[in-house]
């Protein structure tokens, strides 16, 4: 691998930070993404005398702390890569987040993204992007005026977007003709065409191109419908509580218990760290599965499950359709 990491992953700031704390060991945590990039950083903090673990879990978020496992070593601090803190989290060891700005040159993927929305006649594009190129949505505003298009990005919350968040594409969707995402993959993107009633567009940094998401966004929807719908002729349901902090929801949890029981239902309480179809597969009395950790778990991967899995809002839905006969 080149020794020039595509992304900042600030490791001066790291040093300093945990020189003036004086720890003597820490955890490092990461997406699957970012872990090829640690080797370096991982080195350098060793080099001071500080004991460095780095976690091989997945981590989808800043909802998801190791922090647990930081107690456990005696870890005195975690360095959490690649997200920013997650607004429900209260951490139990001191921990630092590192965004891992993403450094690739966005002017030509400016130029494409005006063609492919004159293109497509929008006059007025909303702008949002995921944490590791929130920090490029300056030049394309401009890039966008100066091809004569009318570019906005929501004050507030600077355009940035979570996976469970889109509050920064909900608050401008009045004011725009369409969305446009910076950033790769689906994820992100997806959970803002889910949210918004507009065209959205990806501009993908990694693969620099322009790319339509309205496919994907009416598979996925179809894929809910059909949960929701199987769903209401389920007679056991189970009810998952997802253990990580920021996904953590025990009283939601055990008031969809206690509904479907007025109804009818049966409900199992399950509490789970990682949700997958393989954990689940082993509950073979139930017929469908409520998760009221990430929302996204049973959006992205409902085909995978085998029987309809379904996010908190999706419950109420539910719900109210039970209730309705
Ligand atoms: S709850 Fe899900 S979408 Fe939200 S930050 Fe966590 S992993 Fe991402």
């Amino acid at each position: 691998m080149s020794n020039v990491l595509p992304y900042d992953l600030e490791v001066e700031k790291i040093i300093d930070e945990v020189r003036s704390r004086g720890v003597k060991s820490v955890v490092v945590q990461a997406p699957d993404g970012l872990k090829p990039y640690l080797k370096d950083l991982c080195m350098r903090i060793s080099s001071i005398g500080i004991t460095v673990y780095i976690s091989t879990d997945p981590c989808y978020g800043g909802c998801d702390l190791v922090d647990e496992i930081g107690r456990k070593l005696g870890a005195e601090m975690l360095i959490h890569i690649g997200h920013k803190r997650f607004v429900k989290i209260k951490e139990d060891i001191p921990t630092l987040y590192i965004p891992a700005i993403h450094s690739a040159d966005v002017s030509k993927l400016v130029r494409m993204s005006a063609e492919f929305l004159r293109g497509r006649g929008i006059k007025r594009v909303g702008l949002v992007a995921s944490l590791q190129h929130v920090h490029t949505l300056g030049s394309f505003v401009e890039g966008l005026k100066s091809n004569g298009l009318e570019a906005v990005v929501d004050d507030a919350t600077g355009g940035l977007v979570l996976g469970c968040n889109v509050e920064a594409a909900k608050r401008i969707s009045g004011l725009v003709d369409a969305i446009l995402h910076v950033g790769g993959g689906d994820f992100h993107a997806l959970g803002v065409a889910l949210a918004v009633d507009l065209p959205t567009y990806i501009a993908d940094p990694y693969k620099e191109e322009v790319r339509d998401i309205e496919k994907l966004k009416r598979k996925i929807l179809a894929r809910r419908w059909w949960a929701i719908q199987k769903a209401r002729n389920a007679k056991v349901f189970g009810v998952v509580v997802v253990a990580k902090a920021g996904q953590f929801n025990k009283e939601y949890a055990l008031f969809i218990k206690r509904e479907l029981e007025t109804k009818g239902r049966e409900a199992v309480m399950l509490v789970a760290d990682d949700v997958s179809p393989e954990r689940l597969s082993s509950f073979t009395f139930v017929d469908s599965f409520i998760v009221t950790g990430c929302p996204r778990i049973s959006l992205d991967n409902q085909e995978i499950f085998g029987k309809p899995v379904l996010n908190g809002e999706d419950a109420k839905e539910l719900l109210r359709l039970v209730a309705h006969g």
